[in-house]
């Protein structure tokens, strides 16, 4: 069954769920296009008007939302409240300033006037991962709805129900048959749905491997996409660091989601007058947390999202200390039911050891300690990712440097709150390309048409 609700606390079947038949796959892309060619036209107002009464919907059923999500993928209570009330708040955020963000803009040509007007171009096909089953959608949704797009969905094989609440609430909040619409399919049909002549943009948050699938698939059919990827973030501490104030964004950073976040603190790059005071808090600080319940709002450490997920980050650990990497910290699984892995840490990760490159998507740290500035950028900067990072330091002017010369899509000083609705999110290298959120965000999947008027006889 390729849609399964199994909690991986304790192993439960909750749900499973049948793909849909190819039959069922062509009247819900038939009930797509037949939308777009009415909402397309549908005033801003309107459309902020459904959009907006999603987002409240989405804030009012906070804790049931968030107990699905915990439920099916594993994701701390605390956390869990947190993402849906953040979907909320992107769903406003777009509600409320799409109309601004598209308004056509006027140029400056050498003779007559012009302007740029933004207008949308179809049934756009997102797919999206499991780690935030909510905001992700949102991230979507929110956009690319209020831009006069339709939605089709394709969500994660282990969370079905939180993808069919999302377009339960949205047909709740007036959405109009085929505005959003959640598509439980295979690859296989995800496939043939790309190749479809009615959708007219593919976005993908997901993994590298399925980054260069899709893209592929899309670019082959000539069709605008955008790639969220995956990161190694590097974490970079400086000599000046304040570690009272770095510690727990450390632990944050690597912990939060049970380490599954793209742009999680990976690799942990501290200069070496920090190096042994960062590891020994560090470790005391990763060791402290138990694990439990996550719906026990009690518990500091969660279960992996699927015991498929924490099989492979115990292989994927094994592998980098059988090519000389050293377990400081943890490095298996942890003796109890469920899909629990020990928060680990790794070092002396030579560069030919396939960790160096690798991520790792879970709660395993790699430390790694560095001569200054310079070779702390260096690091950082031998990554095939590129998504975000962090700089730690006492002196804002030296983290803004820093922050310049790392080459990711996003950079935090003295912080890594990631993510807010009016900030624009994405990579480069193998992290993908484009941004969600933000005024960029809604700009990925508009025609952005000139449109010129010069009254002048022709060049003879
Ligand atoms: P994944 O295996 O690539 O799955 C993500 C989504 O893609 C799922 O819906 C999956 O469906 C689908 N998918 C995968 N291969 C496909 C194919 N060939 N054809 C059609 N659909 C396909 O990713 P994951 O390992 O679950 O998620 C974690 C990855 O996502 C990490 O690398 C993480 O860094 C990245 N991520 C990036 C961002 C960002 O914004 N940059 C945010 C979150 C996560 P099934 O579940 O049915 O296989």
């Amino acid at each position: 069954m390729a849609y399964q609700s199994l909690n991986p606390f304790d192993g439960a079947l909750v749900q499973a769920f049948d793909t849909v038949a190819d039959a069922v796959l062509e009247t819900k892309l038939a009930a797509a296009q037949s939308c777009f060619e009415t909402w397309r036209h549908t005033p801003y107002a309107e459309r902020a008007r459904i959009i907006a009464k999603a987002g409240e919907l989405l804030a009012a059923r906070t804790d049931t939302l968030a107990r699905l999500a915990t439920v099916e993928m594993g994701k701390r209570i605390a956390e869990a409240r947190g993402e849906v009330a953040f979907s909320a708040r992107i769903m406003d955020y777009y509600a409320t300033h799409a109309e601004a963000f598209l308004a056509p803009v006027r140029l400056d040509p050498a003779g007559g006037e012009a302007h740029m007007e933004s207008s949308p171009i179809g049934v756009i096909f997102c797919v999206e991962p499991w780690n935030f089953p909510y905001y992700q959608l949102a991230r979507v949704a929110g956009p690319h709805l209020m831009a006069g797009n339709t939605l089709v969905v394709k969500h994660a094989g282990i969370v079905p129900q939180c993808a069919i609440a999302f377009e339960a609430l949205l047909i709740e909040a007036g959405a109009p048959v085929g505005l959003y619409t959640n598509l439980l399919i295979s690859h296989a049909q995800s496939d043939r749905v790309i190749d479809d002549p009615r959708i007219k943009g593919v976005a993908l948050t997901g993994s590298v491997d399925a980054g260069r699938s899709i893209a592929a698939r899309a670019g082959r059919n000539l069709k605008v996409s955008s790639m969220e990827l995956g990161g190694s973030d590097a974490f970079i501490v400086l000599g000046d660091a304040d570690l009272d104030l770095v510690i727990p964004w450390a632990v944050w950073g690597r912990m939060y989601n049970c380490g599954q976040t793209c742009c999680a603190a990976k690799r942990f790059i501290v200069v070496d007058s920090m190096a042994d005071a960062f590891l020994a808090r560090f470790e005391a600080a990763l060791g402290a947390l138990v694990p439990g319940d996550p719906l026990d709002a009690a518990t500091t450490l969660g279960p992996m999202s699927t015991e498929q997920a924490l099989l492979d980050l115990v292989a994927q650990v094994d592998g980098a200390v059988a090519h000389g990497a050293r377990v400081v910290l943890g490095g298996a699984r942890i003796d109890r039911p469920g899909a629990f892995m020990a928060p680990t840490i790794l070092t002396d990760i030579a560069p030919d050891n396939p960790a160096f490159r690798a991520e790792f998507f879970g709660p395993v740290a790699s430390f790694f300690r560095v001569a200054d500035e310079d070779a702390a950028i260096v690091l950082a900067n031998d990554s095939d990712f590129g998504l975000g990072g962090s700089v730690w330091t006492r002196d804002v002017a030296r983290g803004r440097r820093v922050a310049s010369r790392v080459e990711t899509g996003m950079m935090f000083i003295n912080n890594i709150d990631w993510t807010d609705a009016a900030l624009p999110f994405g990579g480069i290298k193998d992290s993908g390309y484009g941004r969600e959120l933000g005024a960029m965000g809604i700009q990925q999947f508009v025609n952005k048409k000139l449109v010129r008027l010069h009254a002048i006889p022709a060049p003879a």
